[in-house]
């Protein structure tokens, strides 16, 4: 996690301020590895923990992650299929190109092992936060950390921990798996900004 991603999140509880504790050194690509979290306004903590912050909801947060070193090899296969993912995307993100991309704050609702999130940051966003539920999001971090516009956080899409300030939201093959995909598109809509564009695919 790096700290400018905290101009982007808040608290899943109350929509408060996030503040890092004191004493959490980030390494020298710039990531705080591990660390905790405290909301400015109600009682709520969370912790980075191999990189990613954890934004659960409290309702949430005995959720049980793991850390991903089993998804290692499922990764590094992605260098090999790089031009195929992107053709793929852009297909799915129809009508918009990468050049929309470019200089935009992004939010992505479901980012799985970060497949899209590094296409996107590689395409020049200004920024990207890649929101997921599960553990795959050490994956997506793992895939992404070189780039200091990517910004990978576990939480709930139903209740996501970002603020309404992006530019661009979107979500590919993740809608479709919620109980109620309307409201989870409305959930993704509601964090772009006045003007913003969603984009989605099922
Ligand atoms: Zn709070």
């Amino acid at each position: 996690m790096r700290h400018e991603a905290l101009t982007f999140l808040m608290c899943p509880d109350c929509d408060g301020e996030l503040s890092l504790d004191g004493g959490a050194v980030p390494e020298a690509d710039g990531h705080v590895m591990s660390g905790k979290l405290n909301c400015q306004r109600c009682a709520s903590h969370f912790t980075i923990r191999n990189g990613v912050l954890v934004l659960l909801p409290a309702t949430m947060a005995s959720v049980k992650l793991e850390t991903a070193a089993r998804f290692a090899e499922e990764w590094t296969r992605w260098s090999d299929l790089r031009d195929y993912y992107e053709q793929e995307f852009f297909d799915w993100v129809a009508p918009l190109r990468a050049e929309d991309f470019a200089g935009q704050t992004v939010f992505e609702g479901g980012c799985g092992k970060g497949r899209h999130t590094a296409i996107v940051a590689a395409k020049g966003a200004k920024a990207i936060v890649a929101l997921d539920l599960g553990e795959s999001a050490f994956v997506a971090f793992a895939h992404t950390r070189s780039f200091a516009n990517a910004h990978v956080v576990i939480g709930d899409l139903l209740k996501p921990p970002v603020r309404a300030v992006f530019d661009l939201a979107f979500s590919v093959g993740v809608l479709h798996h919620l109980p109620n995909p309307a409201e989870g598109f409305a959930s993704l809509a509601s964090r772009v900004r006045d003007g913003g564009r969603v984009a989605f695919w099922v």
